[in-house]
């Protein structure tokens, strides 16, 4: 068998489970959304087991949709495919992947073998997201529902994009369903051999070391490239200090463009090791080669706090600090986190710098976060000239509401 290391999941049942949803239900997939909630479902046909065919009926008992059952989620149907009836079968995935495969035919001509290859419920695989480094996919289930069908589908997707390994990685939740997992677990490796060593990819022809495992995400914020593209274009000759470092991705596009200074910033130590390695990979590089590189790891509020009674002073300071606010009842913490760095921030940079603030948490919408930003620069008297305003990037297509997360302030301080 292929994929030797899934032989243990149990098939989907050979019956599906039908079910008849409520007027709430029926309009949202309608118009297209990716989940059916559990409190939109009428009545069903039998008590399905996780990654069981679901077929939706509407109120006149006509298909509406199909998708992949998960008794254990409140999202009780991630839908695969809604109008015409249509077998969920091995043409039906081969199709849907080729067509978001090809949207990234581009990146790799520039330059690129790092991205996201399939966006999730954006690109109509719900809970089920692909990213490539090179040749090692990285699937990120998000739902036990994919399970059964991981065999099926991964041997299609390495049809459409040849690969030499693939890793899989595991939401919290569904790490946590540890009966359901087979002794499947996250950053078991599905398919091909162990890496002989760390693995690297090219982001822009910048190259990058990456750990699928253990990194955080996948292993690298592949959503900020172009945004990092953008901070090449302004830093050449200018002192940059970049708060939430992570791997130093921002911090290696400023010195190529031309830095004078650059210094990253992070609390994670073995994140800062990365950082050091990544710019190492990049001596052939004169600019990089160039530039002073510096880590500090410290906590982002109390380093930037010391960093201004010190009176150092930046040109250009990059802040992308993680998702403050996971739940609803963490948005107040976060806008205020958020402000409180913008004013750290300013406090460091040199009038007339330059200042990029980012957010990913999809529970701070775009226009409270620029407000935010700009309110908190004028509280610091240091209001923002803004020169752009970024989201999503090509590899990060965004098919509904709650799949738009990135935003991104590029402005002028005074
Ligand atoms: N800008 C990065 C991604 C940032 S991810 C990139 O382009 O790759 C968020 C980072 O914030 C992680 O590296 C995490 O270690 C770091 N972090 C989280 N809380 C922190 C804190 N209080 N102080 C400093 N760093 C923190």
């Amino acid at each position: 068998m292929k994929f030797s290391r899934l032989a243990h999941i149990p098939p989907r049942s050979a019956r599906n489970v039908t079910l008849r949803v409520d007027r709430s239900g029926e309009r949202a997939l309608r118009q297209g959304h990716p989940w059916l909630f559990e409190a939109g479902v009428r009545s069903q046909s039998r008590e399905g087991r996780s990654g069981d065919h679901a077929v939706i009926f509407d109120r006149d008992r006509r298909f509406l949709a199909i998708g992949l059952y998960d008794p254990s989620s409140p999202i009780r149907v991630r839908i695969l495919h809604s109008g015409k009836p249509c077998p969920l079968d091995d043409d039906f995935f081969r199709r849907r992947l080729r067509a978001i495969v090809s949207l990234r035919a581009e990146l790799e001509r520039g330059g690129t073998n790092g991205y996201r290859l399939v966006n999730g419920e954006n690109e109509g695989m719900p809970g089920f997201t692909v990213d490539r480094y090179d040749t090692t996919l990285v699937v990120k289930l998000y739902t036990t529902a994919w399970l059964p069908h991981l065999a099926q589908v991964l041997d299609v997707l390495l049809e459409v994009q040849p690969a030499q390994r693939v890793v899989l990685r595991l939401s919290r939740e569904v790490s946590r369903r540890r009966e359901a997992l087979h002794g499947l677990f996250d950053g078991a490796l599905i398919y091909g051999p162990e890496p002989e060593r760390v693995l690297c990819f090219r982001e822009n022809h910048l190259r990058f070391e990456c750990d699928p495992v253990k990194g955080q995400k996948t292993g690298f914020f592949l959503d900020q490239r172009e945004n990092r593209a953008r901070v090449e274009g302004l830093a050449s000759g200018r002192r940059v200090l970049n708060v939430f470092s992570y791997t130093g991705g921002f911090s290696l596009y400023a010195a190529r463009g031309g830095a004078e200074q650059v210094v990253s910033l992070d609390a994670s130590r073995p994140a800062l090791a990365a950082a050091r390695r990544n710019f190492e990979l990049n001596r052939s590089d004169p600019a990089v080669c160039r530039a002073r590189h510096e880590v500090r790891e410290c906590d982002a509020f109390a380093g930037l706090e010391s960093m201004s009674r010190r009176a150092e002073v930046y040109d250009l300071v990059i802040i992308d600090p993680p998702a403050f606010a996971r739940r609803e009842a963490e948005v107040a913490g976060a806008l205020a986190s958020y402000g409180r760095l913008v004013e750290l921030g300013l406090a460091v940079l040199a009038p007339g710098g330059r200042f990029v603030m980012a957010s990913c948490s999809s529970r701070v919408g775009p226009e409270d976060f620029y407000a935010l930003v700009h309110r908190a620069a004028s509280r610091a008297r240091r209001p923002l000239e803004e020169i752009e305003r970024t989201g999503h990037a090509l590899d990060h297509p965004v098919g509904f509401q709650q799949g738009s997360y990135l935003k991104c302030l590029f402005a002028r301080a005074s």
